[in-house]
């Protein structure tokens, strides 16, 4: 068994008065057992994992998130142990446990006396930083690795695109095909003829469409949730702790995997952007959580999909297999890197300038908003939704009001499962506010009640009325998107991607102008009580 540190205050007693020359560092996203360090035990070797309060209260968490962590965290040791290597695992409740990294680290050092510490390239700049300035002055000498997980380096965009001030998605990603081979001929084409084949999916869901239900795990994680009552630590959302749906091991990873590969990659991309009440991932993987703890690699998951796809092709298109790998070779790679290019002025962009408060149901979903209580309220559920829910929903909802991204961060760095500030920057200040001004999507995110009509079941539901721009009952995104319209004319009218909105709005007469702008100050007025 790992000796799993709680109650016992010595730490010589977790680690059998045995000699260690050498301590190697997993934190919690650093599940990866096919890592290089494991290919043979070492008997001086200790591999130490920390649960820690830095990391539980740095944002509050949703109550799933930190379970699942901790959960897939303490499985990873025990794993370990059973492989034959020495580990030390430091529990939340441990008396010893300093509950900050470094501190822990330099006990650790100075109770084992090791020599060497080894330490994988963390994936978020907040503890790259504070390793790198531990290491300035730790008592020992200090080794960097790679994690071994992406296909990418850390700087990647650099050594591919110098020179260049933006580079978009899709010649990085086309870029990544020709590197990785992923859907290539022999001859060095993209299969099939095209590199995209976006325009064939993006289909809203058939009312009476049978969706086949997701797999959840019923993992019983109560013991960690006792814990984190009796630490009293803040949380949101729900949990049921007998029943932890995400996986925790590698097994139940690569069973999900497979479950998604066999049961949803045929409508894959088709229903991808459709949002319903009737389901809450649809044909989505959920296989974000497993990739981004490193329990699955992104090659795994790619070769695993492509191989279905090749013996399958009746039934499984080519446009479903290349908009899965185009997500995980692609947005993920990519957003990975505008990070580290980016940071740390990423985190503070504001181009907009916008300051406003969310309004409370982004916690409760106590909101008349068909659209954004399904959306909220599933991801107070299963800490959860897809990724159309949180772009053109939340996202959208939080963009047209002019929030300001630092709570639109928090808020999604808390409440999603899978969210690490390393993909979840680029994706929420990027792509959905648009606060880097254009860096990683040409044109904002916005729309107005129609495309939510059109890619879900909401609207019929809810208590606004779609169709109304003006007046009682008139859907809040309408009015708030040409309030948006109209507060950012100059900039968005020099954007050959949204010149046809601004003429648009250029073009009607100042009284319905006038009314529009009016609804809208209205609804911005009255917030809490849509
Ligand atoms: C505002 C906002 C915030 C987001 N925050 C996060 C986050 O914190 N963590 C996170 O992993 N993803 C984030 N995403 C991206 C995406 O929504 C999730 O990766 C996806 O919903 C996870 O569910 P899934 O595994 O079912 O994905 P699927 O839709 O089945 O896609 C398969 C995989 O592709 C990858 N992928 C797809 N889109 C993206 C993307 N835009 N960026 C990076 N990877 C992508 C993910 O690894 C995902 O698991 C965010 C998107 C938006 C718009
Ligand atoms: S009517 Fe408007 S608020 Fe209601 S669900 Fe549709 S888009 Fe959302």
């Amino acid at each position: 068994m790992t000796n799993r540190y709680s109650n016992r205050s010595k730490l010589s007693q977790a680690i059998n008065d045995q000699p260690i020359s050498s301590v190697a560092l997993i934190m919690g996203d650093q599940l990866h057992a096919g890592h290089s360090w494991y290919k043979s035990t070492q008997d001086e070797r200790l591999f130490v994992l920390m649960e820690m309060r830095q990391e539980t209260d740095y944002v509050v968490h949703h109550r799933q998130k930190i379970l699942a962590f901790f959960s897939a965290m303490r499985h990873f040791a025990d794993a370990l142990t059973t492989a034959g290597h020495r580990v030390l695992y430091l529990q939340l409740d441990a008396p010893d446990n300093t509950q900050s990294l470094t501190e822990n680290l330099n006990w650790i050092v100075e109770q084992t006396t090791a020599k060497d510490v080894h330490l994988q390239q963390p994936d978020e700049y907040r503890v790259d930083q504070q390793l790198q300035q531990w290491a300035e002055t730790a008592n020992c000498a200090v080794h960097w690795h790679d994690s071994e997980h992406f296909l990418t380096q850390r700087d990647v965009l650099d050594r591919w695109f110098s020179g260049k001030s933006n580079t978009i998605m899709e010649h990085f990603y086309r870029r990544m095909r020709k590197e990785t081979g992923y859907l290539m001929t022999v001859d060095g084409k993209p299969e099939g003829g095209q590199w995209n084949y976006d325009k064939e999916n993006r289909e809203k869901l058939p009312r009476d469409h049978d969706i086949p239900q997701p797999l959840c795990f019923a993992n019983d994680v109560s013991v960690i949730d006792t814990m984190l009552e009796r630490c009293e630590v803040k949380t949101m959302g729900h949990a049921e702790p007998r029943k932890l749906i995400w996986p925790v091991t590698r097994s139940q990873a690569r069973e999900l995997l497979s479950f998604f590969i066999e049961n949803m990659l045929i409508h894959f991309g088709r229903y991808q952007d459709a949002m319903t009440t009737d389901g809450w991932s649809l044909y989505h993987a959920r296989v974000s959580f497993a990739l981004n703890t490193k329990m699955i690699t992104p090659r795994e998951v790619v070769d695993k999909a492509i191989e279905y796809w090749r013996s399958h092709q009746d039934t499984v298109s080519l446009a479903q297999i290349e908009g899965f790998v185009r997500q995980i070779i692609g947005w993920r790679e990519y957003v990975r890197a505008i990070y580290w290019q980016r940071m740390p002025d990423y985190e503070s962009v504001n181009h907009f300038n916008h300051n406003r408060e969310l309004p409370d149901f982004y916690w409760t979903a106590n909101t008349k908003m068909a659209c954004l209580q399904h959306s909220i309220n599933q991801s107070l559920d299963y800490a959860y939704a897809h990724h159309i829910q949180r772009l053109m929903v939340t996202g959208n909802f939080a963009l047209l009001i002019g929030a300001h991204p630092d709570f639109v961060d928090r808020w999604y760095l808390g409440i999603y499962i899978d969210a690490l500030q390393w993909v979840e920057l680029p994706n929420t200040r990027g792509m959905s506010q648009y606060a880097d001004g254009g860096v990683l999507a040409t044109k904002p995110y916005i729309s107005s009640g129609s495309y939510i009509q059109k890619m879900s079941h909401y609207c019929n539901d809810c208590h606004y009325q779609v169709q109304r721009k003006v007046g009682e009952k008139a859907c809040p995104f309408n009015s708030l998107y040409w309030h948006f319209i109209d507060r950012h004319f100059d900039e968005l009218s020099r954007n050959p991607r949204m010149a046809l909105i601004t003429k648009q709005w250029e073009k009607r007469a100042d009284a319905d102008k006038k009314e529009l702008i009016q609804q809208a100050n209205h609804y911005l007025e009255s917030l809490e009580d849509l």
